[in-house]
């Protein structure tokens, strides 16, 4: 992923039983509600005039109750349970580690069968616990196609895009581990409400760009919404994006969630350098469609990541022409302290800087865009952590805690 975590060494590290999926069989999972009666009535198993129904028993198995397996589903008759059960797969993909932190962020490494869409591949999904809510970090593809230079999934090829099965299971397998789908025995009336749950937010900041998976992150993140399934508030939903100019009205029109740009420079010559999608959609293209977002409000804003880079783009010039750039627009100032990876040329800027660039845009009135001082106090903490405790480094606890802040909707 992009905030590449190595947590190797540092955290408890457990083995989890595989409950691997069938490959050869297709998944109801990732499906909108059409494609899954289309798929119910094309296997001869549910007569047409029964799909509309079968589909809303199943959806809501699949994403309130959060089952895994056709046995479960009490209101199916077993006949019916066992012909879904030879047509279908509705399994979680299977978890090649699962890796937690002292501090309770966790990383999954998910294990995904080739299903149609190619190759088996193997994705990393981050959960990052805090006070009162959580948030989930979901990849759109393996690898990237594009060459951000500070980032390490630049560096890879693009393996293939994610389906939206797989984009969604991250979810699904997450809220399993961390037991935040209602027990069997749960009355349907005492399902786990939004606000109590573990995951309370999600971030396409994983590995990928999503929009150029349009279709496939549109559709997982529309049953992640959906009122009658997953429920997960919109406002709780942030795509990042490096800058794919064309698909950002869409993102608004037909997904609706809230949007985060990695701006990370505020001139065309330095973004070309590091976001070089910036050669084929400059900064002024860029700012006109975040301009015309659809929905924008200053209590819908815009998150704008801004990573900082020793010397390249951390000085107080930097800072004002942020402040500049994104005026009239409502915004969020996300600083993201860059997270080294081996080989690579940049440098995390000095703690202080960090904060003389943040006081600026704080005294330009955009708020905490760094760790307010409650995040300050856990930083602390969690830097008194002692031996045993398998803390995270600083610089990635800090890249962390600013993609968190980017995934804050505010409900
Ligand atoms: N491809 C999308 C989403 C994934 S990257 C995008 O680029 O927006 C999520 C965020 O992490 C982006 O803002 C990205 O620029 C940032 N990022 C990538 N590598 C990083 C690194 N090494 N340190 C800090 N932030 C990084
Ligand atoms: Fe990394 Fe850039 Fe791809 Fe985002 S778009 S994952 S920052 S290479």
């Amino acid at each position: 992923m992009a905030l590449s975590l190595d947590l190797a060494g540092e955290t408890k590290r457990a083995l989890v039983p595989s409950r691997a999926a069938q490959p050869e069989k297709p998944s109801l999972i990732g499906l909108t509600r059409a494609e899954m009666a289309e798929a119910l009535t094309a296997s001869g198993i549910v007569p047409e005039r029964q799909a509309k129904m079968r589909v809303q028993q199943l959806w809501h198995w699949l994403y309130v109750r959060g089952v895994s397996d056709f046995g479960q589903m009490f209101n199916i008759s077993k006949d019916l349970r066992a012909a879904l059960a030879r047509a279908f797969t509705v399994a979680r993909p299977e978890i090649g580690e699962e890796q937690i932190s002292g501090d309770g962020t966790r990383k999954w490494l998910f294990r995904f069968p080739a299903r149609g869409a190619g190759r088996p591949v193997e994705i990393e999904t981050v959960y990052i616990p805090e006070e009162g809510r959580g948030t989930l970090c979901i990849s759109s593809q393996v690898g990237c196609t594009l060459t951000c230079s500070f980032c390490h999934t630049g560096t890879q090829k693009l393996v293939r895009n994610l389906t939206a099965e797989e984009i969604l299971s991250q979810l699904l397998a997450a809220r399993d581990r961390l037991g935040d789908f209602p027990d069997r025995d749960t009355p349907d009336g005492a399902i786990v409400p939004s606000e109590g749950r573990k995951v309370s937010n999600i971030v396409m900041m994983g590995m990928g760009e999503p929009l150029y998976n349009f279709e496939a992150v549109k559709k997982a993140l529309l049953i992640a919404s959906d009122g009658d399934g997953l429920s997960l508030s919109k406002r709780r939903i942030t795509l990042s994006t490096s800058g794919v100019v064309p698909e950002i009205a869409r993102t608004g029109e037909e997904i609706g969630v809230m949007l985060a740009i990695s701006l990370h420079a505020t001139n065309d010559d330095l973004r070309d350098l590091l976001v070089p999608i910036n050669r084929k959609y400059p900064l002024k293209e860029l700012m006109a469609a975040c301009r015309a977002y659809p929905g924008l409000s200053n209590a819908r804003r815009i998150t704008f990541e801004y990573v900082m880079l020793k010397d390249v783009n951390d000085s107080l010039d930097d800072a004002r022409a942020l402040v500049a750039l994104l005026k009239g627009i409502p915004a969020k100032i996300n600083l993201i302290p860059f997270n080294p990876w081996p080989g690579t040329n940049y440098q995390c800027s000095d703690w202080e800087t960090i904060e003389r660039f943040a006081d600026y845009i704080n005294n330009a009135g955009y708020a905490s865009p760094i760790r307010t001082p409650r995040g300050r106090d856990i930083l602390a903490a969690c830097g008194q952590l002692k031996s045993e405790s398998e803390r995270l480094k600083k610089h990635e606890r800090l890249a962390l805690e600013a993609m968190m802040i980017a995934g804050h909707g505010e409900a």
